[in-house]
């Protein structure tokens, strides 16, 4: 009897034995699954590093490769394309040699200076390297900005007076069917959302019976003149290939034919152009424009004795829009990951657009995804791992960085904003909060290193034109007696304008790579749709214009 007992003791004793080492192992697992989780997380950040040492290397070789792609066709992975655009249009008076603000104090913003164009009324006497158009143009003219993700229709409406235009402004999202299928779909599309502006609207008695137009087409264009160019290759998720190497601006001016609309394509700008017009036409000093959207692409005005490997061209102000296409950018300082290498590879553009893939809206949400998909791999607490999880681009090219963004400024205790979009947009459901954590912390390494890199492509820009303080002229012994030009950078792109975090991030690194006493004198501005109305104002100084500017020896 004692003995049966003993056995049955034995057995419970060896049975809880078993089920406290099933418990232990199994805490054990869950622990080492988690410390793989948070290894994912340390490895990206690690990674995904940008100090300012870093960053500076990037900047260097920026001005680099812009000085190469200047020098021969080819040269570099910037293509450095000429705009043919050699005037910029300017709402102010020109009084002087040296630029002075008056008037209301520009906001300041993590100690850059930050200003709206929609809400500054600055008074500048300014002079910039440019040569200015009088500003007389009157009537009614048009844009049309074909964008990554959005396409804008714009009329508008100069008074003949300087700095002054009325707009209006028709937004629609691109089909995505569209960006794949055929030329001519494509193109109708564009040409009936015009022709819905153009009925609805009043035009001004000025208004010519042909109405000019200036189209931004946000692609690689090589101009062959300020209202013609020939496409080199499309980006952003676009592959209608009928379009490679056939000339844009009549494709659109034969739809608008068809169409029976009466309409002139007076310039064919890209996107940065258009901004940097705009950015012009409020503030002289603006000397480049930088767009970070969909994608991201800048560009600046230039010497033409800089543009070496188009000699002898000539214009009548002495330089030129340069479209740099930054977007494909490389340098071997720049931080790769893992991730960013499979995101190339399953891109519908491997190989190609290398920084844009790094910045832009079109793919920040795709690497956080991937990111994410990893530490589900490692452990089961994201739970199984669902589609919408393992397919790239899974919710469209255009959603993924909005919610990234929303998750990242989540700042309610329990993060519910994560907790809610992981469950109904990435069918996540139940994450932990200290899951939700590291997704934040994901999101935040991920923006972070765009932002930075963002600004370390701004200053590369401005280091190749002598504005990085560089080269200015000290007028005491330290660096805050150094006198420095007033620097203006024009801005647009929701990535930018929407993402609050990415845009402290972007002021921050140019902070650090300028640092205080020079980036005082870099002013950021936001040029609310000035890709699309920056085209409608230089269509309108080119219809009043009737000779060429431009002469290619
Ligand atoms: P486009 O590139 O078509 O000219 P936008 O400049 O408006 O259009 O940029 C659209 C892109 O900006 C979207 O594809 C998206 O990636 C990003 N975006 C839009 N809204 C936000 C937001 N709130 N937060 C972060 N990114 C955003
Ligand atoms: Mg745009």
């Amino acid at each position: 009897m004692a003995k049966v007992v003993l056995g049955v003791a034995v057995g419970v004793a060896v049975a809880a034995c078993a089920v406290a080492a099933l418990v232990v192992g199994r805490r054990v697992r869950t622990r080492r699954k988690w410390k793989r989780v948070v290894g994912v997380l340390k490895e990206l950040e690690e990674s995904c590093e940008t100090t300012v040492g870093r960053l500076r290397q990037v900047v260097d070789a920026m001005a680099v490769e812009m000085h190469a792609g200047l020098a021969s066709e080819g040269g570099s992975k910037l293509k450095m394309l000429l705009t043919f655009v050699d005037n910029l249009p300017s709402g102010f008076p020109i009084l002087g040699q040296y630029s002075m603000i008056v008037g209301v104090p520009p906001v300041c913003y993590f100690g850059m200076v930050f200003e709206f164009l929609s809400c500054c009324n600055l008074a500048a006497l300014s002079v910039s390297c440019s040569c200015i158009l009088p500003w007389s143009e009157k009537g009614t003219f048009y844009g049309l900005d074909l964008g990554g993700t959005n396409f804008r229709v714009l009329r508008v409406e100069l008074g003949g007076q300087r700095s002054s235009f009325d707009r209006d402004v028709a937004q629609q999202a691109i089909p995505p069917r569209l960006m794949t299928g055929r030329s001519e779909d494509l193109f109708d599309f564009i040409a009936s959302s015009l022709q819905h502006l153009v009925e609805k609207g009043n035009d001004s008695e000025q208004s010519p019976i042909i109405k000019e137009l200036g189209f931004t087409f946000s692609f690689p264009v090589k101009q062959t003149s300020v209202s013609s160019g020939i496409l080199i290759k499309w980006t952003k998720g676009f592959a209608i290939t009928d379009m490679v190497g056939k000339e844009v601006a009549g494709v659109l001016q034969q739809t608008l034919a068809r169409k029976g609309l009466n309409m002139q394509v007076a310039v064919l700008v890209n996107n940065t152009v258009g901004t940097l017009a705009l950015g012009h036409y409020h503030d002289a000093d603006t000397v480049a424009a930088v767009i970070i959207g969909t994608g991201t692409n800048a560009c600046y005005w230039e010497r033409t004795d800089a543009i070496i490997k188009c000699q002898g061209l000539l214009t009548t102000s002495g330089g030129m829009v340069v479209n740099m296409e930054w977007g494909n950018f490389w340098s071997s300082h720049m931080p790769r990951t893992s991730y960013d290498i499979e995101l190339d590879a399953e891109s519908p553009n491997p190989n190609d657009q290398g920084f844009e893939k790094m910045i832009s809206g079109m793919y920040l949400g795709d690497i956080v995804r991937r990111v994410i998909l990893r530490m589900s791999q490692e452990s089961d607490v994201f739970g199984p791992v669902f589609s919408s999880l393992s397919v790239p681009f899974a919710l469209g090219y255009a959603s993924m960085t909005p919610l990234m963004a929303a998750m990242h400024e989540d700042d309610s205790p329990e993060l519910t904003k994560v907790a809610r979009i992981l469950k109904d947009d990435l069918k996540i459901p139940d994450l932990p909060l200290k899951a939700r954590k590291l997704v934040v912390k994901v999101c935040d390494v991920v923006a972070r290193r765009a932002a930075r890199l963002a600004a370390a492509g701004i200053v590369g820009i401005l280091k190749k034109i002598g504005r990085d303080g560089s080269g200015c002229i000290r007028v005491g012994r330290t660096r805050s007696d150094t006198k420095m030009r007033r620097t203006v950078v024009a801005i647009e792109g929701s990535l930018y304008t929407q993402y609050t975090m990415f845009r402290e991030y972007l002021h921050e690194a140019l902070h650090e790579i300028l640092g205080e006493d020079i980036a005082q004198h870099v002013i950021l501005k936001v040029t609310e749709d000035g890709s699309g109305t920056g085209a409608a104002l230089l269509a309108a100084s080119h219809s009043s214009k009737s000779v060429d500017n431009v002469q290619l020896l």
